[in-house]
This record gives C-alpha cells, sequence and structure tokens, in this order.
C-alpha cells in the first residue's frame, strides 16, 4: 500500500492511505535499505501488519523531490503565510524573514493577508505593492465575510503546502473553513496517540482532500535566519536588483557606502522603507551571529 507519512513521534511514523485512513507504523530495515530517515511528508510503501489495530510497517521510502529543515518535511509544494491586514499589525520583519528561509530552500510562498474585512484599504494597497514588488503572490482575505477563501482551496488543491502564520491572524479559522474534515483527522490520530506517547507539538501533515495536504508549523515567531553570510542577504532582496548597477562599488551592500544605488532609489521611494529596515536588521542579526 502507498501512503504519506503525516506526522513521526518517538519512534512511530503515521501513515495516511488515501480512502482508507492512518496506519500507525514502524520503520524496521528502512534504514538499512535507503539509509535516510523518514520524514513527514515521505510518500512511502507500507505493509499492513494488522488491518483492525490499524498498524504497519514502513518497507520503502519513495523518492523525494525536496526535504526541508525548517520545518522538517519532505515533498513541500509551496508554502502559505498568513498575516493579518490589521488586528494584530502585521510584523513585516517577521514574514520577510520568513520569506528568505522558503527561499533559500527553493519553496514558493504566497503571501495571504487576512481580515479585509476590517481593513483599511489604503493598508491592504500598501502591503501588496511591498510584496507584489518583491515577487511574492499576494492575497487578500476574509475569512469572516467568506471573501477570497475560494481561490485559497484552488491554489491548495493537489499540492502539499506548508502553512504559517503568527497566532490570531485567523489561520485556524481558515483551515476550518476550508476543511471542517481537518480537525477530524487530528482527533484520529491523537486517540492512537495518548496511548502514553509523547504529546509535545511535532510537525504534522492534514490530509485536507484527494492528494492536498496542508503543514501546520508551530514555533512560528520566532524565526531565526542562521545557516548563512550576511553577505548573501541581498540576493533575497529582489526589489533591490534593478538598482544595484547604479551602486559605485562591485559588491555594495547598500549600508554605508556612498553613491549606492539601492539607498538613491530608498530615497525616492522606489524601495519600500520597511524591507530596507529589515534588510538592515538581518544584516546586523547576521553579523552578530558570526562573532560567537
Ligand atoms: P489563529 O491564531 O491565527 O489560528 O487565529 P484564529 O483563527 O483563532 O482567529 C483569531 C481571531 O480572529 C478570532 O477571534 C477570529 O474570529 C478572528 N478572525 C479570523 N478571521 C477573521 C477575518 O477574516 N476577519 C475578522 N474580522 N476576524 C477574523
Ligand atoms: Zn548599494
Amino acid at each position: 500500500m502507498q501512503g504519506k507519512i503525516i506526522k513521526g513521534i518517538a519512534g512511530f511514523y503515521y501513515v495516511h492511505i488515501a480512502g482508507k485512513g492512518v496506519y500507525e507504523c514502524k520503520a524496521k530495515g528502512i534504514f538499512r535499505k535507503n539509509k535516510i530517515k523518514p520524514l513527514v511528508g515521505d510518500d512511502v510503501v507500507i505493509d499492513i501488519l494488522d488491518e483492525e489495530k490499524r498498524e504497519g510497517n514502513i518497507r520503502d521510502i519513495l523518492a523525494r523531490k525536496n526535504a526541508l529543515i525548517r520545518p522538517a518535511v519532505a515533498n513541500v509544494d509551496q508554502a502559505m503565510v498568513i498575516f493579518a491586514i490589521s488586528r494584530p499589525a502585521p510584523n513585516l520583519s517577521l514574514l520577510d524573514r520568513f520569506l528568505i528561509s522558503m527561499e533559500r530552500q527553493n519553496v514558493p510562498v504566497v503571501v495571504c493577508f487576512n481580515k479585509s474585512d476590517i481593513a483599511e484599504p489604503q493598508e491592504a494597497a500598501r502591503l501588496q505593492e511591498i510584496y507584489e514588488n518583491c515577487g511574492c503572490q499576494v492575497l487578500f482575505t476574509s475569512v469572516k465575510e467568506q471573501a477570497g477563501t475560494e481561490q485559497i482551496r484552488e491554489l491548495l488543491k493537489d499540492k502539499t503546502t506548508v502553512v504559517a502564520g503568527p497566532s490570531g491572524v485567523g489561520k485556524s479559522s481558515m483551515i476550518n473553513f476550508l476543511y471542517p474534515k481537518a480537525e477530524m483527522m487530528v482527533g484520529e490520530i491523537s486517540q492512537k496517540i495518548d496511548r502514553g506517547k509523547h504529546t509535545t507539538r511535532h510537525s504534522e501533515l492534514f490530509s485536507i482532500g484527494d492528494n492536498t495536504y496542508l503543514m501546520d508549523t508551530p514555533g512560528f515567531s520566532s524565526l531565526y535566519l542562521t545557516d548563512f553570510e550576511k553577505e548573501d542577504l541581498k540576493e533575497y532582496f529582489a526589489e533591490f536588483r534593478k538598482y544595484e548597477p547604479y551602486c559605485r562599488f562591485q559588491g555594495c551592500m547598500h549600508l554605508s557606502e556612498p553613491d549606492c544605488g539601492v539607498k538613491e532609489a530608498l530615497a525616492e521611494g522606489k524601495i519600500s522603507s520597511i524591507r530596507y529596515e529589515s534588510y538592515k536588521e538581518l544584516y546586523e542579526e547576521l553579523k552578530q551571529k558570526r562573532r560567537y
């Protein structure tokens, strides 16, 4: 039987088989054979050992399309990050960190700004301009008024999507509205796991339709970029690129250098000051980190 690992806990893997449900599996012998540890998101072949108890063993891991490190998940098609346009006001530095983290892992990102029903239109327009300028797909929704939600449903269909967002933005409302059954799935797995095993929060995928999975990412509020050089940071600010040929110095970091094309564009309002501040903040952070 072929299925997908939707959760891994204490040496057990929970494998979802379309139309059949979830099986609790071990992965005996798999490391010896594939030399890899199973990951949430892996497409696997399992042997069902006990149909009644829903237990099985993972026999094979199919070739991975990709494997993310943060969050640890395989075969991701895209990421969707949700913020509210207001209440709570979006933490754009956090959003920028998320965009960089996903771009580094070659995962396309959709930015969803929720609560359009209570937002000032000019605030939405401002966010749209900033984030379209840096090459993101930007969508606006109101779960409350069911605006834009069908577009999200279409976007998620037949894909595995990592969903992130700080609390209070309407992420659970969105998931529950789009897929009321996602909740039932959680119940089904919890029942099995509650038999005295860990209950800490782990990465987990929800099956929300044929061939459609969502991964809710816990711990989003403290996203630190660690594993790269500050000199590479500007590559992740796509809207800078156009102005870099106007910098006097090759390898200009667009900070204190004179005759900087990026800073000129910033002064003329062609580059968002919010994005530029994010850049400076992250650059400093990476600089500090290297000293340790
Ligand atoms: P989460 O923490 O991101 O999962 O957010 P919740 O789904 O728990 O929602 C947080 C609060 O925002 C709740 O009071 C929701 O009713 C409210 N909320 C969610 N979506 C919307 C929306 O589109 N518009 C408005 N006005 N409120 C919303
Ligand atoms: Zn420059």
